[in-house]
């Protein structure tokens, strides 16, 4: 398979059906076997859930697998995406604060299915629930329900038309700052990363963000221009940081193009998380 050269060892940003991906773990994992993959990192929104099952899967097709989340922070009014690896699962603090972040999605959907109402858009929670297989429900899920209804026709549509950022049904509702995101990470002894930082172009805060523990840059994204790359790649080298990287895998369906392995790191740098998480 000629494809597998062109493939990065490692893709650190994947999500599963546990939140809003596609796939649940061990899918996922089979289709890291089959790309040519040797490490994968699940980074779901707010959610632990589907470490297990992809560790077992991971065992099967000798594919590592680095455990991890992915916590939206709100910054001033500006979404700020910060990645956790290799937490403590036992973690009574992570665990409740994770519950937590939960809780606020289901609320914000509730205000979001609210706004519908405004625009004539009757959606029932139980409707937008369905598509959440997991523990964590968001945004995706909507728009899966907005599809079904004939409302819009893809994800993009749904997100463009009513619940993006900017569009009217949009609501911002992050419970937390970067730095207490941050701080969660670090007190479960995970290693902090900031997501995407070219997505929304977030230089100005890194200053800060690292003073509160931030450990890594995710310089390699599928959003990220060839510039983004080496504009956060060098701002990693100025700190310090890891630098990482990974697709941000949701499934064709819900990212068309986003291919997983399609972005991504060397086993190496995977390594270089674990040494870090073991040090926290
Ligand atoms: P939420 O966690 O509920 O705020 O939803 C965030 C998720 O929505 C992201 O991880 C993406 O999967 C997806 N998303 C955000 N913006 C867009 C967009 N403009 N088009 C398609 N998907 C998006
Ligand atoms: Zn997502
Ligand atoms: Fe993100
Ligand atoms: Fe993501």
């Amino acid at each position: 398979m000629d494809s597998a050269f062109d493939l990065y060892e490692a893709d650190l940003h994947c999500h599963t059906t546990a939140s809003d991906g596609l796939l649940s773990p061990a899918e996922l994992v089979q289709l890291a076997a089959q790309v040519g993959l040797k490490g994968i990192g699940i980074t779901d929104h707010d959610t632990i859930q589907g470490w297990q099952e992809a560790e077992e899967a991971g065992a099967n097709y000798h594919i590592q697998i680095l455990k991890g989340i992915e916590l939206n922070t709100n910054w001033d009014g500006k979404e700020v995406h910060i990645l956790g690896y290799e937490l403590d699962s036992s973690s009574d603090y992570l665990t409740d604060k994770l519950r937590d972040l939960r809780n606020a999605r289901e609320e914000r959907i509730l205000k979001i299915l609210g706004r519908f109402k405004d625009l004539g858009i009757k959606i029932a929670f139980d409707e937008v629930q369905q598509f959440a297989q997991g523990e964590s429900i968001g945004r995706p899920h909507i728009a899966q329900a907005l599809i079904e209804r004939g409302y819009v026709r893809d994800v993009k549509e749904g997100f463009d038309r009513y619940i993006g950022i900017g569009a009217p049904a949009y609501i911002p509702s992050y419970k937390l700052t970067p730095e207490e995101g941050i701080h969660l990470i670090r007190e479960a002894q995970g290693v902090a990363v900031l997501a995407h930082p070219g997505v929304l172009r977030l230089e100005e805060g890194i200053p800060d963000w690292v003073k509160a523990g931030l450990q890594g840059i995710e310089v390699r994204h599928s959003q990220h221009s060839p510039d983004d790359e080496k504009k956060y790649l060098q701002i990693a080298q100025e700190y310090r940081l890891l630098t990482t990287g990974g697709s941000d895998f949701h499934g064709e369906a819900c990212k068309p193009g986003v291919n997983l392995g399609g972005w991504g790191v060397s086993l190496d740098v995977l390594r270089q998380i674990l040494d870090l998480a073991r040090r926290n």
